[in-house]
């Protein structure tokens, strides 16, 4: 049976990318949808072969309680909102599926982690890139040794923000500007193909005066994060630089190179190594669809989701680490945290 999922918030990607990805999933379907904009919630409903008894207001939230055909809910509301409406849903006892940044901060993200532990939920945080084959195989090559010892690292993920009203520019909202939104990106897939948390981060902010974007968030952040073995990290990102998404990973004998990176479609990786230059390419797929089956199977099955809660908190952590060192101006060392097991 399918597990049945409820979108919270139609906003852009629910719309263009989640609803219509669900419709490809094998484990999964929507089965109900919360929205402010009724009339936006009924459109879809008809799309989507639900009726407008599916559509719930905020306000009406907890009566996704009396849907058992709604085991899981999915959050893909502003970044603010995320923690409030995560604890809503384990304590109507629904698994619970939430769009990065998983919260606000390290200690806002620990928070909904312990929430759905207390609640007895599965908690995953939606991180869309850890389910796709061309970062598996970046991981691979890395982590096989083929590129040899991995010496240098290095990411960009930029795009030009222009709406000075979006709530990705408000700090309240967003608890953040690139960093948590798009850098994010960057962090999160650098800890997974290496397969190790970084040792110490050193950062520099840029909030430029008189553009009325950056009157509350960052318009650039630079950090440089440390691993094992002096090998260093270095990422940009930016909301006010032409879109790029890319990821570079060089060995003594070999590289990666992804770019774009981080895109929902036409990733391209080359791998470079002894025997030569590849382009692996692999049969089609939809990294939306991914995460919605993912995330189906570890209930059917009982699993802790690949991305976990936990996953999301470690982000966190390295995020608040470099805003602390963008302000002092010192490099600041993380604590060690234990490594997970791999699901594959
Ligand atoms: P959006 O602005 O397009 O949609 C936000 C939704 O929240 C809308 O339905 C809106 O009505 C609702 N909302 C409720 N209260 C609101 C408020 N006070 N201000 C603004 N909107 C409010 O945003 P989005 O791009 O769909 O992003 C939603 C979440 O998804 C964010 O956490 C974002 O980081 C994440 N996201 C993830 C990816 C990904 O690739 N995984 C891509 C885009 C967005």
């Amino acid at each position: 049976k399918r597990v049945g999922y409820a979108i919270v918030g139609i906003g852009k990607l629910s719309a263009e990318e989640l609803i219509p990805a669900a419709r490809t999933s094998e484990h999964a379907y929507v089965a109900a949808l919360v929205t402010s904009e009724e009339d936006k919630g009924e459109a879809f409903a008809r799309a989507f072969d639900l009726t407008e008894d599916d559509v719930y207001t905020y306000d009406e939230f907890e009566r996704l309680a009396e849907r058992d055909d709604v085991e899981a809910v999915y959050i893909v509301l502003p970044n603010s909102m995320h923690r409030e409406y995560v604890e809503r849903a384990a304590k109507m006892g629904k698994q619970v599926l939430c769009e990065k940044p998983l919260g606000m901060n390290a200690e806002d993200a620990q928070a909904m982690v312990d929430a759905c532990k207390a609640a007895d939920v599965l908690l995953m945080t939606a991180y869309r890139c850890q389910y796709t084959p061309e970062h598996w195989t970046a991981r691979d090559a890395v982590q096989s040794g083929k590129l040899g010892q991995i010496r240098t690292v290095d990411s960009i993920h930029s795009h030009v923000e222009d709406d000075p009203e979006a709530w990705r520019l408000k700090i309240d909202l967003a608890g953040g500007g690139p960093l948590p939104d798009i850098g994010l990106y960057s962090l999160n897939i650098i800890r997974f193909v290496m397969g190790e948390e970084p040792q110490w981060v050193f950062a520099d902010l840029h909030q430029p005066e008189g553009d009325r974007r950056f009157e509350e968030v960052e318009e650039r952040v630079s950090w440089m994060m440390g691993f094992s073995g002096g090998v260093v990290a270095n990422c940009l990102t930016s909301y006010a630089s032409q879109d790029t998404s890319t990821l570079r990973i060089i060995g003594e004998e070999g590289s990666v190179l992804m770019d774009p990176a981080f895109d929902y479609q036409g990733l391209k990786l080359t791998i470079e190594d002894d025997e030569g230059k590849f382009e692996p390419s692999f049969p089609a797929y939809d990294q939306f669809t991914n995460e919605f089956d993912h995330f189906a199977q570890c209930i059917r099955q009982g699993r802790t989701p690949w991305t976990p809660g936990e996953e999301g908190v470690a982000d966190h952590v390295v995020m608040d680490a470099i805003y602390e060192s963008a302000r002092t101006g010192k490099r600041i060392t993380l604590k060690p945290v234990k490594e997970k097991d791999a699901f594959r």
